[in-house]
């Protein structure tokens, strides 16, 4: 197991749109094993590939209270959406930085699991959230683009000046 690197906007690489995975093998398991250690212990509720800088299509969350029902969804989509929910979202690569989102409170996800198998899943609230959250992460997009321009430069400038250290909440 190991712990690995979050990027932190505005790292480019966090642009990076990840590919699929073909084949769900040790490598991915791996790594689907790694994400979690390194959202547990950052504390986060969901974390991407991509913010780990390795871009292919894979992300876990787990946004139980004891920590005890992670989800790893390997090539995920989101079949359908339904609903509208404002929720206060965070990230681990941008630490201390919380904002609005509006998002579909309700979705149908399908996915491969990692044994390969391919599977379908409803989430709804936080959950859902999350999800939509970190699938833009494999699609080089950041919860921070939904924000206003002015809101964007502010961060931005912020990001620059500080490399603030201290985890936050409900980071996703
Ligand atoms: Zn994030």
């Amino acid at each position: 197991m190991a712990r690995l690197t979050i990027l932190e906007y505005p790292d480019p690489r966090l642009r990076t749109r990840a590919e699929p995975v073909e084949t769900v093998n040790d490598e991915i398991r791996q790594l689907v094993v790694d994400l979690f250690e390194t959202m547990y212990a950052a504390p986060g509720i969901g974390l991407a590939a991509t913010q780990v800088n390795v871009h292919r299509r894979v992300l876990v969350a787990d946004v139980s209270e004891e920590k005890n029902q992670p989800v790893a969804l390997i090539n995920p989509e989101i079949i359908s959406a339904e609903g509208c929910e404002i929720t206060e979202e965070g990230c681990l690569s941008v630490p201390g930085y919380y904002d609005r989102v509006e998002r579909p409170d309700t979705i149908r996800v399908r996915a491969l699991n990692v044994d390969g198998e391919a599977f379908e899943m409803e989430a709804e609230g936080l959950l859902a959230v999350c999800i939509q959250h970190e699938i833009d992460h494999l699609d080089g997009k950041l919860f921070v683009d939904y924000l206003s321009e002015l809101k964007r430069t502010r961060l931005r400038k912020r990001a620059s000046k500080t490399r603030r250290q201290e985890p936050a909440g409900a980071a996703l």
